[in-house]
């Protein structure tokens, strides 16, 4: 059964009909589901393992999608974390997450960050240049530690995905190039209190098409090799696109395909000439929770200028970003089905032109009051928003397994903005 569709004319998400959760709920909000969640972690890994890959290690981007009972669900099926900050370090840890399962990526980690990452022992630090690598090891010594440290390389490829969400090539502020990696080995001060134990990648996000990915894999593979050093781990990143228009559904490679092609890539490249059996990490985001939610408006309006046709929601740009600041698609669909067909632009109230959530789409004539849900928005949604225009956040809530309802986030009240 497709986890969004309609039965008796009423849109169901994940076997919950939507109508009566925005009956109880003031819109706008998130809904997420346990069993697609859960779905979509046990997938990735059973792929990973029936790849036949060494002890893969899954760290969820946290980014993505850092909701405390989300990243709670992923912690008991055994997920890792990938961190960018350390309040998702903090959110990782409590939610169950141990250290060792945690690493931490980002070009701007502050020296405050750092000396708490050392402290719990984290499983890597993901390094993006040598002057934070200079500073991980001073930070090192004054605790008495020695850090884990993970080149993030920068294996110079452009993937074809939106140029805003593409990171591994030159231009780009992620990795580092070989020749600094190489280079920097050779510098014993930079690793009186460090030690180098693995070699990452991440190229970008929403990734269709994997000859990107097949070749960062190959650079990975021959720069692990060229280190000498033999690593723990082969961190391949994250990235794996998600069909969110109907065009992207054949394009889109099968989780399976994506495992056979890193592992037939490490194998030619990398464990076929050498005796090294470094395990594979894997920090996917989006793949993992971006189908598992939904974002739940009402109409405000219909306002027609000449041939414009606006349809006015109360959800808005800082709210759910991807269409205003990517011009991405998202499917829109009426939470009761009916035909009569309008072309219209769908519009939040924010004050800028770019909140727009679809431009020409063919939707059914809605009134004031009537539901819309906006689709597959799990993976950069709630975590991407502000209180642009003084709008507080809204509400999340999450369909347990048993089909319960729980509030996961309360909505944001105004006396919280100050
Ligand atoms: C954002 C990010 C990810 C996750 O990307 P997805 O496209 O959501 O899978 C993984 N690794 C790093 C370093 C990232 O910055």
């Amino acid at each position: 059964m497709n986890d969004l569709s309609y039965h008796k004319k009423k849109l169901v998400f994940s076997k919950t009909d939507i109508s009566s959760v925005a009956q109880k709920y003031k819109t706008p909000f998130f809904l997420y589901s346990e069993e697609i969640l859960s779905r979509n972690y046990s997938s990735f890994s059973d792929a990973a393992k029936n790849a036949g890959l060494n002890d893969p290690l899954i760290c969820f981007a946290m980014k993505s999608n850092p909701n405390r009972e989300l990243v709670k669900i992923l912690a008991k099926l055994g997920s890792g974390a990938d961190i960018v900050s350390g309040g998702e370090l903090k959110r990782a840890l409590e939610a169950g997450i141990p250290a060792d399962k945690i690493v931490f990526s980002g070009v701007g980690k502050t020296a405050e960050e750092i000396e708490f990452a050392l402290k719990k022992d984290i499983y890597s630090f993901n390094v993006e240049s040598i002057e934070e690598l200079e500073l991980i090891n001073k930070l090192s010594r004054k605790h008495k530690k020695t850090a884990r440290i993970c080149f993030r390389l920068n294996p110079v490829v452009k993937p074809k995905t939106h140029k805003f969400i593409s990171t591994g090539n030159k231009t780009h502020k992620f990795g580092i190039l070989e020749k600094d990696v190489l280079d920097s080995l050779k510098k014993k001060s930079l690793w009186t209190h460090s030690r180098l134990v693995g070699l990452s990648i991440h190229i970008g996000s929403q990734l269709l098409d994997l000859k990107a990915t097949g070749q960062a894999i190959k650079r990975l593979s021959e720069i692990a090799l060229m280190t000498n050093i033999s690593l723990e781990f082969l961190d391949v990143g994250g990235g794996l696109g998600v069909d969110y228009h109907p065009d992207e559904t054949k394009k889109m490679p099968q989780i399976s395909e994506y495992m056979k092609l890193v592992a037939k890539h490490l194998e030619v490249h990398f464990y076929s000439k050498t005796d090294l059996r470094p395990r594979v990490v894997f920090e996917p985001g989006r793949k993992i929770v971006a189908k598992a939610g939904i974002f739940v408006m009402s109409v405000l309006r219909n306002k027609v200028s000449e041939d414009n046709h606006f349809l006015i929601v109360d959800g808005g740009m800082n709210d759910f970003m991807r269409p205003a600041i990517y011009g991405a698609y998202h499917g829109l669909l009426p939470v009761r089905e009916a035909k009569n067909q309008v072309r219209c632009h769908v519009v939040g109230p924010i004050c800028e032109t770019t909140d727009c959530f679809a431009s020409d789409r063919d939707l059914p004539k809605l009134q004031a009051g009537d539901h819309l849900v906006l689709a597959d928005t799990g993976a950069y949604g709630y975590s991407m928003g502000s209180n642009y225009n003084l709008r507080g956040r809204p509400l999340e809530l999450l369909v347990k397994k048993n089909k319960e309802l729980k509030v996961v986030n309360r909505p944001q009240k105004y006396e919280e903005l100050l």
